[in-house]
């Protein structure tokens, strides 16, 4: 199943600058696809056009769930509440009973090992775990397709690759489809079933490469 397919897409803005131009992908369920490239390279664009934050201004995008979950470099927890109240926080703008998204929160605060630390606030944790609260509260959506934006890239090398063991353990047992964007060739290669490089200015795909043997892991 094919859960997102873009075909020759081209993003320019108001202001005339062209960050990608030519771009076909498709994420398949199963599929955690890494997404590499310089800075500037348009990756950034690239995901929010498929979390549709924002249209591309050419080609096709086919987005087949709106069971999107997203997460970004700062972890963007709101700072006044409790790791709790922060990972329910999607699901109460989604209109999800009290009862329900307390169950739910309590359910991905417990598959990113932060139960224990749900009554502290943001402040009080180290980057790796408020990096945890913020995967807790995108799970509560139970995405089937879940976009990371360098999400790892502030942190610390080994807190890094605690996490990216992490994440491929979710990634194994929860079935979402992955579309992961990082600077780190070693990183993209560690985590996916395939490499997406990009370059240029307008951005382009310049190189796809499929890791033998990616999945499962022991
Ligand atoms: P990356 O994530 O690879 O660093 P981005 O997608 O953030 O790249 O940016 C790609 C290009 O698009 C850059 O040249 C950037 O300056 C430009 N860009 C990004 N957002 C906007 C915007 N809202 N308006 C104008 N230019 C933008
Ligand atoms: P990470 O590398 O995941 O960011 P740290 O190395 O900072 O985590 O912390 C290692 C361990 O210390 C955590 O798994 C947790 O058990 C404990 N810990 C971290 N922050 C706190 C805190 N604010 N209060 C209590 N224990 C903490």
């Amino acid at each position: 199943t094919e859960l997102l397919h873009f075909s020759d897409v081209a993003m320019t803005f108001p202001n005339g600058t062209t960050a990608l131009s030519g771009v076909d992908l498709t994420v398949k369920k199963g599929e955690f696809v890494t997404v590499v490239g310089p800075s500037g390279c348009g990756k950034s664009t690239l995901l929010r056009i498929a979390s549709g934050l924002t249209p591309a201004t050419a080609g096709e995008t086919n987005v087949a769930t709106k069971r999107i979950g997203y997460v970004f470099q700062d972890a963007t927890l709101l700072p006044w509440r409790t790791v709790q109240a922060n990972v329910e926080l999607l699901a109460e703008l989604n209109g999800i009973p009290k009862k329900t998204r307390v169950a739910e929160a309590a359910k991905a605060i417990e598959l990113v090992g932060l139960a224990g630390f749900e009554k502290q606030l943001p402040r009080t944790l180290s980057g790796g775990m408020r990096m945890r609260a913020s995967l807790a509260r995108s799970l509560t959506l139970d995405p089937e397709l879940f976009l990371f934006d360098e999400p790892f890239g502030a942190l610390d090398e080994i807190t890094r690759e605690r996490l990216n063991d992490e994440l491929i353990k979710l990634f194994t047992e929860q079935q979402f489809a992955g579309l992961f964007i990082t600077h780190s060739v070693s990183e993209a290669v560690y985590l996916s079933t395939r490499v997406v490089v990009m370059s240029g200015r307008p951005g382009k795909i310049v190189e796809t490469f499929d890791v033998p043997f990616a999945y499962p892991r022991d």
